[in-house]
Parts: structure tokens; sequence; C-alpha cells
């Protein structure tokens, strides 16, 4: 056995991890489709994909394949060479979507600073120097990084690390509270078209055109993060084609590469315009092996039968959480969100929970506002969602005994 093997089975030993996670005490030594399993050989239904990241579910064999084979060709060289993946699987986003340029990165977080230097630099260029500040959202998450937590606006991750600068945060989808920020500082505005950590809540339709018009009117950047709900997880591949309001810069992540670690920043050309030769790069973004990955991923995910699927399925959790909701009125407050990324708001504790879904093997993700998310592999049958709401059920069941009802 190799040493992770056999730590998985002891005891925790975690001293020497940074404590920053609240982890549940469970490891998982291999994966297939929808399904997890413990060293034990426990299986769990996985219904958050590692965060919407596993849109393929586990060891999808294209995936499989894919890495292998470029596995033992090459890994890395370094952006200073053309690596011809890149230019296969731009000219693929490109194509399916609103952008001219991209730019790959390993994560989500690193597409969002980009995406800010590409709005900032944008404007500097233009002239406007001054044009900085990022409009961002209630309820956002962006990442990380000290400018995607100030893009977020969430207390809770910026306090204790430094002044605010550039940033506005304001309601979502509140259109007054747009007109009356935007100004002649404005740089950007920056929007999830349905907020994943922020509890699965979906901004209306019209509120997206509405900004692309105020945008318009502006000269204002827009900017989607689509890092959770892209690639097909809301039965479109994008989200924002539910609205039909286009961006002029977008990130995606997670699902890009089935679990390999890799990011990519969409944009017009013009608004591109600014990022020249040197002012921008990356050691790993888009080395060999994350494009292999990536390409296959895309070419999964880009299948329209999958999108009619999701849709399918998703229109099936709906309706039984629905009717969930209506036998377990002291538990589900709301069902919400847009496709496979579904919210339940609790009226419960969310974190409770997650606990007895896992004491029923089945996973699914947190989320503000009180909020449990199904995040589930977008390849999910409907038998296997099935399962997953006879699991959900249980932990109804226990969350309403905790209740006292
Ligand atoms: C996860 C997420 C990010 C951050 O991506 P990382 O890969 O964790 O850096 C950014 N935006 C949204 C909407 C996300 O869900």
């Amino acid at each position: 056995m190799t040493e992770p093997a056999a730590a998985a089975k002891g005891p925790v030993k975690d001293e020497h991890i940074m404590g920053v996670y609240k982890r549940a005490p469970l490891a998982f030594e291999r994966g297939e489709g929808v399904h997890l399993y413990t060293g034990d050989g426990e299986e769990y239904l996985d219904c958050m994909a590692g965060i919407a990241v596993n849109a393929l579910g586990h060891s999808h064999p294209a995936l499989v394949k894919a890495l292998k084979e470029q596995g033992e060709k090459l890994w890395h060289v370094s952006n200073i060479f053309r690596i011809p993946g890149q230019e296969v699987l731009a000219k693929k986003l490109c194509d399916h979507s609103f952008a001219d340029v991209a730019f790959f990165t390993n994560s989500g977080t690193e597409a969002i600073e980009l995406a800010i230097k590409t709005a900032r630099k944008y404007h500097y260029d233009k002239g406007q120097p001054e044009r900085i500040d990022i409009i961002g959202f209630e309820g956002s998450f962006h990442g990380r990084s000290l400018a995607a937590v100030q893009a977020s606006g969430n207390k809770a991750y910026t306090d204790g690390f430094g002044p605010v600068v550039g940033y506005v945060n304001l309601p979502y989808d509140d259109l007054e509270a747009v007109k009356a920020a935007v100004g002649p500082t404005t740089a950007a505005i920056m929007i999830e078209p349905v907020q994943g950590e922020g509890g699965a809540r979906s901004a209306a339709d019209c509120y997206l055109r509405a900004l692309r018009q105020i945008c318009d009117q502006t000269g204002t950047l827009l900017i989607y993060d689509e890092v959770q709900c892209g690639l097909g997880r809301t039965g479109k591949l994008f989200a924002y084609e539910w609205a039909g309001a286009e961006p002029d810069i977008m990130t995606l992540a997670k699902a890009l590469g089935g679990g390999f670690p890799v990011g990519v920043l969409l944009a017009t050309r013009e608004a591109a315009s600014g990022m020249t030769v040197g002012t921008h790069g990356s050691t790993y973004g888009g080395n060999p092996l994350a494009m292999a990955v990536g390409n296959a991923a895309v070419d999964e995910l880009l299948k329209p039968e999958l999108k009619q699927h999701v849709n399918d399925v998703a229109g099936y959790f709906v309706q039984q959480l629905q009717g969930l909701k209506a036998r377990y009125p002291d538990v589900i407050d709301d069902v919400r969100g847009k496709g496979l990324l579904i919210g339940v708001k609790l009226k419960t504790p969310n974190r409770a929970f997650m606990q007895h879904a896992r004491d029923a093997h089945l996973l699914i993700a947190g989320g503000g506002d009180n909020c449990i998310r199904f995040l589930p592999p977008l390849i999910i049958t409907e038998s296997e969602a099935r399962e997953a709401l006879a699991r959900f059920e249980t932990a109804c069941q226990a969350a309403q005994k905790d209740a006292g009802k």
C-alpha cells in the first residue's frame, strides 16, 4: 500500500495541514461515475462533484485516456513556446461563445484576477486610468486571492486582509442600485449569472440584459463569472445564453478540466486590447497536460445530447424536490437555481443537514443563505437521481426529528 492509501485508513493526522477547512471525516480512494468509495469500500452518491468540477463524473474514460496518452508524451513546456492544445481549445471555446481570445490559467481565481487586470488595462489604454472600480454583488464568490475576495465583497473573506480598494458591493438583482453606482471611476461590472456559493440564486434574464445596456451606455465592461455555472451546468453551454446578453469578458474553470486544474479567461478582442506582450503570463497555465484533458472534457461537454440530458434530469430533480418541500415544510423552505445547479434553502441548519446526508451516503454541497446545493455530475441518470433523492429524504427525516416535529 502506498503511504497516502495507508494514511487514509488510519487516524486523522492533520497537525501539519493549515487549519482553514473544517473537513468532513471522510477520505475517498476511488470514484466511478457518480459514485465515490472510501478505502473500506463504502459507497457514496456524489451530488457535489467536487463543487461542480467533476461534471463528467469520476474516472470518465475519455478523460482518463487523454491524461494517460499525454502523460506519456509531454507534460509541460512553457508559454514561450507554441502549445497546439491551447490553439485548439481556444478555438473551440471562442467558436461556441461571444469571445475572440482566451488565456488559460490554473484556476478560477486566476482567471478572475486576469479579468480585473484586463478591465483596468482596457480603460488605462483608452486614456481613462481612473476607471479602476469593479462593481460586484452580495452573495457572490469569485475565488480567494486578494482581488477575488474584494470583488465578492464578502466580509468574512476580506476582514483581516487589509483595506478594500477599487471595489463596490451592491445587492444582487437590484437594477436601481447599479444605475446609481456606475460612475466615472467604474471599470467593470462582475456578476455570476447564477450564483454558486451564494446559494444558487439566478439573476433574472431581463436584469442581465439591463446590465448589458448600462455597460453599453457608459463604456463599462461586463464580466461574467461562469466558473461554476458555465460549461453545460445550467442546461445551456453558458448560463448567459438563457438571457441572450453577452459579456465582454468571462471566466471559466471547474468543469473545464473535469478535475484537472485548469481555468480560462475569454474576452472579445476589443476588451482584451490592453493585454499586449508582457502584460500577463503564467508558468503552468495551459500546459500540454492541462490542454489534453481540457480538450477531452470540452468535447464531451459540447455534445448536444448532454444539454438535453441536463435539462431532463434537472426537471426531474426540481419536480421531486418540490414534492419533498410539500412533505417536509418544516425542513425545506425553497427550491431554486438553474439546471443542475440546484439550491435547496432549508429551515433547519444546513451544516447539520449535510451531516445527515452523509450519514445517508449522499454528498451534497453547502451554500450561503442556509442552502444546500445539488451539483451532481452532469451525466447522472434519472435512476441515480432517484436514489439520490431517496437518500435526501432520509436526511429530511433526520432534520425534521432535530426540529422536534
Ligand atoms: C470556485 C469559483 C471560483 C474560484 O475558482 P478556484 O478554481 O477555486 O480558484 C470563482 N468563481 C466562482 C463562481 C466559483 O464558483
